[in-house]
């Protein structure tokens, strides 16, 4: 890792040019599509994160955003109601998502796992079918405020053109390089990863426009 430039240095000039991102998006009272209003606010928005970090995987917010919505309209945006639900309505309901037979298992295990009110934690997460170190660590960070560091295909893409890590480190080791390297504020932790997204969507694509990159002075890919 290239210790000399400092994470959050970094994260002040991606704040200053995008500005705040408010995540996770969560379903208003009275409505039924999810906004970038802050984060949860009660139980069941912290579900509706959890729900949120499964749907999305392999698939863009879009997507998951609109069988979020197919949840709110039809009631079923809880752990009792999708825990009652057959299999195959719940993969119709949320049939935007992708693999939505796969998610509706795993969401069922979820929810599974919300009615039994244990203790959550990294280690119970990540014994949970369909739960992997980064949706684990969106739910504790989005749900619960868990200072746990999500990396993800953008984190790795951009730091690794920048010349922070390197292709082969593991989920772990970036991590802990990030959770080690910030400054202890869960609201740094909450919007750098939203705003490594936004960079990754806006200039470190997969063909890069590195030219107008605010990250142009620093990154060693250019
Ligand atoms: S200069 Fe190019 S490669 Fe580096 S962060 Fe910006 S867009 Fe990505």
């Amino acid at each position: 890792m290239k210790k000399s430039l400092k994470l959050i240095d970094i994260f002040n000039v991606l704040e200053n040019y995008y500005g705040p991102r408010n995540w996770w998006p969560v379903t208003p009272s009275g409505k039924n599509y999810p906004e970038y209003t802050g984060g949860p606010e009660n139980d069941g928005q912290r579900f509706e994160v959890a729900v949120g970090a499964v749907l999305t995987q392999n698939t863009s917010w879009k997507n998951a955003a609109r069988a979020i919505e197919n949840l709110n309209r039809s009631n079923n945006l809880n752990p009792e109601a999708i825990a009652n639900l057959e299999d195959m309505e719940l993969g119709q309901i949320i049939r935007s998502s992708g693999y939505y037979n796969m998610k509706a298992g795993k969401l069922k295990v979820l929810a599974d796992y919300f009615l039994k009110k244990i203790e959550i934690s990294r280690e119970s997460l990540l014994q949970l079918y369909g739960i992997g170190p980064e949706t684990a660590d969106s739910i504790l960070l989005y749900a619960y405020d868990r200072p746990c560091f999500v990396i993800d295909a953008y984190t790795r893409r951009i730091f690794g053109r920048i010349g922070i890590i390197d292709a082969d480190e593991t989920y772990e080791s970036i991590r802990e390089y990030f959770e080690t390297n910030l400054p202890f504020d869960i609201r740094v932790f909450k919007e750098y990863h939203a705003l490594i997204v936004e960079h990754a969507k806006s200039f470190c694509r997969k063909t890069p426009h590195c030219r107008d990159c605010p990250l142009h002075y620093i990154c060693d890919f250019k």
